[in-house]
């Protein structure tokens, strides 16, 4: 590997974690989603077929863990055929550079992403100012500074397939970030949302140990375009999904993921947008 593939100066471990850590669960045969501290990755593909995907990367320091959850559910030495990434914070890329040394993988990510990814800008500052939570009153300890994947970074297909999930489709679904992207399976109507909308409140560190399960927004302190944000919330609510895997909190299915999406849309304003904060402005009221 020639290239220099770094972090940026702001990486750390972020000592913050969940009941859930650790865990995984086999939502459908072929979708796996594992918890990491706070935040849940996606192994994509069913354990007797040896090809799969790995969608985020999770936690900083987080790669070992990852490999190991890999090699345990694929079996050892096994390395999926890439790595997709929802978007770029620093909770979904945690890992991505040891991943990428020891599989020598691709990641494709959004194109409106790849600046974050290829170490030509920062995200913005995390908002401690936003309405409610001790997670948003840490957020200024975590990393927002543009890493640098180099050439191993690719953007997804315009045409909105996903390379090695030929049943998937990439859906841009910005406002948390601007090159989110959630994945989804037309046959089950599988979801993977990404920060899209997640399962726990993010915002408050009690609900986020105990993953207490509850419908909710993108994490607020790194969402910047509230406008944006809802209307991905409702373009994903049209799909109807079955099933969604969310970077936090637990996979939520069936009746009460309908519902749960329908009320966030209905509600969005007094579910998802904080009544005040450094991002929060008149047009996304
Ligand atoms: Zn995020
Ligand atoms: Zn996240």
């Amino acid at each position: 590997m020639d290239e220099n593939l770094t972090y940026g100066e702001d990486y750390k471990y972020i000592p913050a974690t969940s009941i859930e850590s650790g865990v995984g669960t086999e939502v459908l045969p072929d979708l796996y989603s594992y918890t990491i501290q706070i935040v849940n990755i996606v192994l994509v593909g069913h354990p007797d077929k040896k090809e799969f995907v790995l969608v985020d990367a999770g936690m900083p320091y987080s790669a070992e863990k990852i490999m190991t959850e890999t090699e345990r559910r694929f079996g050892e030495g096994s390395r999926p055929k890439a790595i997709i990434l929802t978007h770029g914070h620093f909770d979904h890329v945690g890992g991505i550079i040891e991943l990428i040394k020891k599989w020598e993988v691709p990641v494709y990510a959004h194109e409106f992403e790849l600046p974050f990814l290829t170490g030509e800008m920062d995200y913005p500052e995390p908002d401690p100012s936003v309405e409610g939570g001790m997670v948003s009153k840490m957020s200024p300890m975590f990393p927002n500074e543009a890493i640098d994947l180099g050439s191993h970074v690719k953007p997804l297909p315009e045409d909105g397939s996903v390379p090695h999930l030929p049943d998937f489709r990439w859906i841009h679904t910005p406002g948390h970030a601007p090159g989110h992207v959630s994945l989804f399976r037309e046959k089950d109507k599988a979801l993977i949302a990404g920060d899209a909308f997640v399962t726990v409140k993010q915002e408050y560190l009690y609900k986020v140990i105990t993953q207490e399960q509850e419908i909710s927004g993108p994490p607020r302190y790194l969402t910047t375009d509230w406008t944006a944000a809802r209307e991905s919330v409702e373009k994903l609510e049209a799909l109807k999904p079955t099933v969604a895997i969310t970077g936090h909190g637990l996979p939520m299915t069936g009746e009460l993921l309908t519902d749960s999406l329908h009320k966030l849309v209905q509600e969005f304003d007094s579910i998802a947008v904080p009544d005040f904060g450094k991002y929060v402005d008149e047009t996304s009221e």
